[in-house]
């Protein structure tokens, strides 16, 4: 079943997502699966990771999901209508402008220094709250001490005590074993109260890193939880570009801005409406084309499966690719080009623009034609 804004051949967008919540849905139930004994929560910050939060969100509160993650008090509003029963926590903390925001949707904040939690404890009466200690990563929590501190304090104790994984997509790294068991010693110091350690690296780490609550994100939306191991995680966004014009041109002709990718045979061009504002990143321009200097080849594209590749610099509201190779009349205008999906992994996509799949998906534009299918 397809649903809400989804383009037919003759609407006006020339570039659409489709975002597969079943395999979403899949996803969240494999990351359960590999929990172990804790119960799996989601990670649906940054609209779900560009996905749409509005309908990630409610289908795996479907899936069996009770435990969401956001980044701040906004982004929990506009989920709580649409997750009842749930539990939202608010990853970036509590602050005076955001306090009324997280009271009056029973959100959940993440305290992340002494500061909050003095803010917190003295103004929420007794409200449940997270207690986030930082273990090695230097970001946001307590440091260990004073989460001990605050442990025997006797003020109103967490109902959660998270910590966050710096390297849990690499797992030989030493500061994995170093923040597990630094962690392990805190859960200690909070009996009774829940844990969680787990993004969606930490669940391959084991059992030792699951506690009672993990937090997948990007394992839901099809990107890779472990660096340089095969993708497994179905894809659950499809990008895709109209073909607006196919063009012919000589060799020795150049394409695009800069002049930069210089023809090196009579080529045919098929030219995209799709560019960096779509989130197409300019860094993945095509081979030669002097922006990135570690990866070599540029982004592709994919029709009907047969990988084509950029050429010349992308453009804010252009692309174009190389279809020389494929048949005469293989491409028309009106076609469409995959840019993410089942052919071209959203990990070699984001890597072609020399970035990760959290940035790629998080940057898809809001030109898009969505639709969601289940
Ligand atoms: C984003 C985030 C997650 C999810 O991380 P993934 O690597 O996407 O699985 C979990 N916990 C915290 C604190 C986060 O900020």
């Amino acid at each position: 079943m397809i649903s809400s804004s989804t383009p037919h051949p003759d609407s006006p967008a020339t570039t659409r997502l489709m975002v597969d919540l079943a395999a979403l849905a899949a996803n969240w139930v494999t990351m359960r699966d590999h929990s172990g004994q804790a119960r799996c929560g989601a990670a649906v910050k940054a609209d779900a990771y560009g996905t749409g939060a509005d309908h990630a969100a409610p289908r795996l509160l479907r899936e069996g999901c009770r435990d969401f993650f956001v980044a701040d008090a906004t982004e929990g509003a506009r989920l709580s209508p649409l997750l009842p029963g749930a539990r939202i926590y608010v990853l970036n903390g509590v602050f005076e402008g955001s306090f009324a925001t997280i009271l009056a949707h029973d959100l959940i904040p993440v305290i992340n220094s002494p500061e909050q939690a003095a803010f917190w404890r003295a103004s929420s009466s007794g409200r449940p709250y997270t207690l986030q200690v930082d273990t090695g990563m230097n970001r946001l929590g307590l440091t260990p001490e004073q989460a001990v501190a605050h442990a025997q304090d006797g003020g109103p104790q967490p109902c959660l005590v998270m910590s966050h994984l710096a390297c849990a997509d690499d797992p030989g790294h030493a500061l994995n074993a170093h923040q597990i068991k630094i962690f392990e010693g805190l859960a200690a110091c909070f009996p009774g109260i829940e844990a969680s350690l787990a993004n969606s690296g930490g669940i391959h780490l084991g059992a030792s890193a699951h506690h009672q609550l993990t937090r997948p994100g990007i394992a839901l939306y099809g990107g890779e939880p472990v660096n340089g191991v095969q993708n497994r995680m179905r894809p659950v966004v499809t990008a895709e570009a109209r073909v607006l014009v196919v063009r012919h041109a000589k060799a020795g002709q150049s394409v695009s801005y800069g002049a930069a990718h210089v023809l090196a045979r009579d080529s045919r061009i098929a030219v995209c409406g799709v560019g960096y504002a779509d989130g197409f990143h300019r860094a993945g321009s095509g081979a030669g084309v002097p922006l990135r200097r570690a990866v070599a080849e540029g982004a592709f594209g994919a029709i009907e499966g047969v990988r084509v590749p950029v050429i010349g610099k992308i453009t804010m509201d252009l692309t174009m690719f190389d279809v020389t190779d494929l048949p005469d009349g293989a491409v028309k205008p009106g076609d469409w080009i995959e840019l993410l999906g089942p052919t071209i992994n959203v990990e070699d996509a984001a890597g072609a623009a020399g970035t990760i799949s959290y940035e790629l998906l998080t940057s898809l534009g809001r030109r898009y034609g969505r639709s969601y299918v289940s």
